[in-house]
């Protein structure tokens, strides 16, 4: 492998400054630049590459690297570089935004990231799902800003060697910072296509069932688990669940870990227990959307909400097998929610599906959605949950009938704070009363999390600065197998308590539990990766996360 993947910045400095400040962030001055080819080619001309600042420190792979003054060789920084970090992806993508704000000129009147997709013929499903997802922040970040062709998993048999997903980073690199207010999204189309036939032609779709392809298969592309190892499920009684979920979530990172899971992806707890012997079983599955039904009583989110965690009878044909009694028998059920995601996508479900899977009928009641704050500390059932609040910031709408209907997004744009209507091509600015009049289209709700951030003040050190001490904000923890601290369930009991190694063997451990299940696909880098995220701790265990405000 050689050195090209580099990501590159002109602070060299910056390591050397302030070494105080250096202890506390490592990477906090290391500002991140993408390479010409992570350009759209429109934007690459070679003269552009001149004005680049002297590269001096470089990222490969998971490393930091410095350039010697022969300008050949390269060493490690004198001091730990943590890998994982992707506290720099912003810094990044802001420096590219101020370019191709600079590169539009002053006549553009509507902010970055307001365009149009042209409709290729009935695809305002596709459309509608494309601006929730764009307007997602720490997604789209990742793909401007991050060299996301590093984690492109290109054996994993279960994603498109990448194509989707690289098809889905060009889609957004022009949707961003290019200069149309409307494109057609023609090649990400035909991508698509090839790997989910169900979408080819001019048919109409469901915005939901695309969503769930697409980003189930730019989390398959992403996957960093070179070979899934073949894990079972975990069968619990409900008299340690705090343990049970953090293994379970344990378990699934050992076969799944990517940006999708960073971003999306939660925890939920199912019970079932037999009405005949009191035998109960419990798991704990990862979600990655609610679905939530709406009955004819249902006016608001709450309310659909409340109806998805209601028990439910498994009697008749549902009977449930019971391991005790070894029969079917007659049995509860009952979801809840554990841990919730930093992203959460919640799926009204308007259309009632007949016996041939094709929607049956359509429920058009007005369903009253939070904007801020949606307060759901009362239904998360984990202890070492942090409650948070959600923030509305895209949805998707479905207007009309069953057929012939018409998908259409409102999102919030991240320059101004503004709502936005997306129709196909065309875009306007919208008031939230048009939201709240348009309650009976909601299809798809998706929610950020908003955390309170502590600062610090880093101008004074008093931390008193009544402005700046804490904001909103959304962290996303990079998950792996040996960092159990970043995990969601971190406030559960003492983080240290779930390290099932100890620290001496660390990088033995690290192989034998995570890497080594597939070394002969593992490159060195990623083994290198794993390890450092471990190897080198210290009092700034937020260096392993990355921030959007
Ligand atoms: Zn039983």
């Amino acid at each position: 492998m050689g050195l090209s993947c580099s990501k590159v910045d002109g602070a060299q400095d910056s390591f050397d400054e302030d070494p105080q400040q250096q202890q506390q962030h490592p990477n906090r001055n290391v500002q991140y630049e993408p390479t010409i080819d992570d350009l759209p080619p429109s934007r690459q001309p070679q003269a552009q590459a001149k004005k680049r600042p002297r590269r001096s420190i470089f990222r490969v792979g998971s490393r930091i690297v410095r350039k010697n003054n022969n300008g050949n060789s390269f060493t490690s920084p004198a001091s730990p570089t943590r890998a994982s970090n992707y506290n720099h992806v912003h810094d990044a993508v802001s420096v590219n935004f101020q370019e191709a704000a600079s590169e539009r000129g002053r006549r553009s009147t509507v902010p970055l990231g307001v365009v149009g997709l042209r409709n290729l013929g009935n695809t305002c499903f596709l459309n509608s799902s494309l601006q929730c997802l764009s307007a997602t922040i720490p997604l789209t970040d990742y793909f401007l800003g991050y060299n996301y062709r590093s984690e492109i998993n290109e054996d994993n048999f279960l994603g498109t060697q990448g194509k989707l997903v690289t098809a889905y980073a060009e889609l957004m690199k022009i949707m961003w910072l290019g200069k149309s207010s409307s494109i057609q999204p023609v090649s990400f189309k035909s991508q698509l296509e090839q790997f989910a036939p169900q979408f080819i032609g001019t048919e109409q779709h469901d915005a939901q069932e695309l969503l769930s392809f697409l980003l189930d298969g730019i989390h398959e592309d992403l996957n960093r688990i070179p070979l899934k190892p073949y894990i079972e499920d975990i069968d619990s009684d409900g008299t340690n669940d705090e343990q049970d979920a953090i293994e379970a979530w344990k378990n699934y990172l050992r076969r799944d870990k990517s940006l999708i899971v960073d971003i999306f992806q939660g925890q939920l707890r199912s019970t079932c227990q037999c009405l005949t012997c009191g035998h109960k079983n419990i798991r704990f599955e990862p979600f990655m959307y609610l679905s939530l039904p709406i009955s004819d009583s249902c006016r608001s989110l709450k309310d659909c909400l409340d109806l998805y965690l209601q028990q439910e009878l498994l009697q008749g044909e549902n009977r449930w097998y019971c391991e005790k009694c070894k029969k079917h028998r007659d049995a509860t059920k009952k979801t809840d929610l554990w841990i919730l995601p930093a992203i959460l996508i919640v799926h009204l479900k308007r259309f009632k599906v007949n016996e041939y899977g094709q929607r049956g009928s359509k429920r058009d009641v007005a369903i009253d959605y939070p904007i801020q704050k949606w307060d759901l500390s009362g239904v998360v059932k984990s202890r070492g949950s942090e409650y948070p609040l959600y923030d509305l910031y895209a949805v998707s709408n479905h207007v009309g009938g069953l057929s012939g209907g018409h998908y259409t997004a409102f999102s919030l744009n991240r320059f101004d704070d503004q709502w936005y209507e997306y129709n196909d091509s065309t875009s306007r600015r919208v008031k939230l009363d048009t939201l709240r009049r348009n309650q009976s289209s909601a299809y798809l709700l998706f929610y950020n999390r908003s955390e309170m951030e502590q600062l610090s003040s880093s101008s004074n050190g008093s931390g008193l600065d009544s402005n700046s001490n804490s904001r909103a904000r959304l962290l996303i923890r990079r998950q792996s197998v040996s960092r159990p601290d970043l995990w969601p369930h971190t406030q559960v009991q003492d983080r240290r308590d779930f390290r099932d190694f100890s620290r001496v063997s660390v990088r033995h451990s690290i192989i034998s539990s995570d890497a080594l299940l597939a070394p002969p696909l593992l490159t060195e880098s990623e083994v290198y990766e794993e390890a450092v995220d471990v190897v080198i701790e210290g009092p700034n265990d937020e260096a392993q996360s990355y921030s959007y405000q």
